[in-house]
């Protein structure tokens, strides 16, 4: 399992900067709350401010009978503000096997196999540098394990000063736990320190909210995305550009779409420009319906195929406007581009980027997959209804 530590934090300048002033500074909340988009890195923080808090480089072992006195000294060189990295107390932090470190996530599947699907997701997690968390609709914080640890915050921590809680995504939680919970977080003086997470803030409990010091996550630049896909993951560039510019900010996401080939994907979501241009609905519906992978993940499907064709509008618009190779999204395929973007005029890619626009807010609709698509790309080559000026877009996306 890679050890990342505060001073590493992908993109998060401020939150990196604030947790390790927190950690320097030795004066910790009983609880916080780190806010942000899915997948920027929010997760990765919790247990790298866990194993801050644990390293016992600067707290020294606890004396046991004299026998670690002697280690007790913080050890020359190692930081103030953040993990060691190399003790005992890090790496069994790194493997989720401290006895102060407890770690809840949102789990799925039957009460049964609990400990399996726990054990199962922490050795991923240890296996895969590049595990993303990925939950259904009905995965939650498991009310047994809760209990379990609220029974465990009676005593002392085994070894460290104060014991770490680190709950992925809390606002997946029942009501009752909420309750329990902050009895725990309320307590004065509390040997615990929470760290909770969230990507969707407004289903904590007011409660929960106003007790917590909030840290906020920002939405990872695209380029420090990129960059990680190809230094780190070793994703070729053609293919890292186009996943950070899908990913919204999100490297979570963007690893996602990797395990995906998504320059197949875009190909083949492209691929239906040709009859939609051409004002051919035979065809069109025939493609439409070659691509009926849909299936459950259908709007998922359906909003990555529209995103494909915002990108390819947006680098025609670009091209348009001359811009270099390098700010091309879909630069593998640049002389398509330059020749599409040469025979049609900027008005008219916007009027489809609208299209486009309509479409995605359509899709949360009751439609199927099949025949939004049909009914936007049909409206790719359509003629206005009327000879009014377009209105002007409210969020000008297009306008770099
Ligand atoms: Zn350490």
């Amino acid at each position: 399992m890679t050890v990342v530590r505060l001073c590493e934090l992908l993109g998060q300048p401020g939150p990196s900067t604030f947790l390790r002033g927190v950690v320097a500074g030795g004066r910790y909340a009983n609880a916080y709350l780190f806010l942000g988009a899915a997948g920027v890195g929010k997760g990765t923080a919790a247990l790298a401010f866990a194993r801050a808090l644990l390293c016992e480089t600067r707290n020294g072992p606890k004396a046991q009978g004299g026998l670690f006195e002697e280690a007790a000294a913080p050890a020359p060189g190692a930081p103030a503000d953040d993990a060691c990295g190399a003790c005992s107390a890090c790496q069994r932090a790194a493997q989720l096997t401290h006895p102060d470190l407890k770690f809840l996530f949102p789990v799925s599947g039957e009460e049964k196999d609990l400990d399996k699907t726990v054990a199962g997701t922490q050795q991923a997690l240890r296996d895969d540098p590049f595990f993303v968390f990925n939950y259904d609709k009905a995965a939650s914080i498991r009310l047994s394990l809760t209990r379990e640890l609220l029974r465990e915050l009676a005593y002392k921590p085994y070894e460290a000063e104060r014991r770490v809680v680190v709950v992925r995504d809390a606002d997946r939680m029942r009501e009752d736990q909420y309750s329990a919970l902050l009895k725990s977080i309320e307590e004065p003086g509390a040997s615990t320190v929470w760290v909770l997470t969230t990507a969707r803030a407004s289903r904590l409990p007011a409660t929960i909210l106003s007790r917590c010091q909030r840290v906020r996550f920002a939405p990872l630049p695209e380029q420090t995305i990129q960059q990680f896909l190809e230094q780190r993951v070793g994703v070729a560039n053609r293919e890292a550009r186009l996943l950070a510019a899908l990913s919204g900010g999100s490297l979570a996401r963007a690893l996602t779409l990797r395990d995906g080939e998504p320059l197949k994907e875009r190909d083949r979501a492209l691929a239906l420009l040709e009859p939609a241009l051409r004002g051919d609905p035979a065809a069109l519906w025939k493609a439409v319906q070659g691509l009926t992978n849909f299936g459950r993940a259908g709007r998922e499907v359906l909003r990555r195929m529209v995103e494909f064709h915002q990108l390819w509008l947006r680098d025609l618009l670009r091209a348009r406007y001359g811009a270099p190779r390098e700010e091309l999204v879909n630069r593998d395929r640049e002389t398509e581009i330059r020749r599409q973007a040469e025979r049609t005029e900027p008005a008219e890619i916007r009027r489809r980027l609208m299209v486009l626009e309509e479409m995605l807010r359509t899709i949360e609709g009751n439609v199927t997959p099949e025949l939004a698509m049909f009914s936007a790309l049909s409206r790719l080559s359509g003629e206005r209804p009327s000879g009014d000026p377009w209105p002007p877009h409210p969020t000008a996306r297009w306008d770099y």
